[in-house]
């Protein structure tokens, strides 16, 4: 069963590691990293943009899936289905469909607007005991066709957002979602360290997971991080294993053209990254 990422994100909080979420795209990717979790005894929470909800023929499908694959492979850690970078109406249609967690990203719009739309959809989530994410300060990188520059979230405008009792809070510090250019800056800690000071207790959420190196992630995690976003590092991992399957003609052997065969390599490869993440966030026996 589907649970909300509440508990599990207020006890890595106190714990001192962060729970991983990783954006699925497809069954196997679904599956790859249910079965990771499962193995590793860990919590987990299955990331799904808005662009993938529609690639997997909407949010009900999506559901069906990871419900029918929870009660199939006997997983028993905790799992969370989250709605990531969520509108205001996506929102909406998640809590219809059977979303156990969501996101409102609310982060373009200005402060007393994200104000009153959080509130709104904080209380539409928790009628349904759904938790609920919110964004203070634009996330760099292109997530979806959105693009930002990577700034650092005002600390004030945080406590405001963490007031109005989200579940946990994504703040902008430098991150930037996709891969980091060369001349990178690296991840604000003051800006962390200040927006941990005015929230508390509060978990914090780190996006754009990918290639920040792992001492920044140790010390993001020390600093109140419990939820670090992967997503665009499977999708590197499944895109070169993949590769290399075809360009050493496999799919020319015998039955190799079958796609069980096909994309057995990149499964591999997702479940690798997923377990070197849940080994660096410290989430490994913590279900
Ligand atoms: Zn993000």
């Amino acid at each position: 069963m589907l649970v909300s990422a509440t508990e599990m994100l207020n006890k890595a909080k106190a714990g001192h590691y962060a729970v991983g979420q990783f954006n699925i795209n497809n069954l196997e990717w679904t599956k790859a990293i249910l079965q990771t979790a499962q193995e590793l005894n860990s919590p987990v929470i299955l990331g799904v943009s808005e662009g993938a909800g529609k690639y997997m023929c909407g949010y009900q499908t999506v559901v069906g899936m990871v419900n029918g694959m929870l009660k199939e492979l006997n997983i028993t850690v905790p799992v969370a289905l989250h709605l990531d970078h969520g509108s205001y109406e996506h929102c909406y249609k998640c809590l219809e469909a059977g979303f156990s967690s969501i996101m409102f990203d609310g982060s373009h719009y200005p402060i007393e607007e994200n104000v009153e739309k959080t509130k709104e959809l904080v209380k539409a989530a928790h009628d349904k005991g759904v938790s609920i994410e919110a964004e203070v300060g634009a996330i760099g990188g292109e997530e979806d066709g959105v693009i930002g520059m990577g700034e650092c979230a005002d600390p004030e405008e945080c406590k405001k957002i963490a007031d109005l009792g989200v579940d946990f809070l994504a703040a902008g510090i430098g991150n930037i979602h996709g891969k980091y250019p060369a001349n990178w800056k690296g991840l604000s800690f003051e800006t962390l360290d200040a927006v941990q000071q005015k929230t508390g207790d509060l978990p914090l959420v780190l996006h754009g997971g990918t290639g920040i190196p792992a001492d920044m992630i140790k010390k993001a995690i020390s600093l109140g991080v419990a939820k670090i976003n992967v997503n665009t590092e499977c999708q590197l991992s499944f895109a070169a294993a993949t590769r290399k399957y075809v360009e050493e003609g496999k799919d020319q052997q015998g039955k190799g053209y079958d796609p069980r065969k096909l994309l057995a390599p990149g499964f591999e490869a997702i479940k690798a990254t997923v377990k070197e993440k849940m080994e660096l966030f410290g989430s490994v026996g913590k279900a």
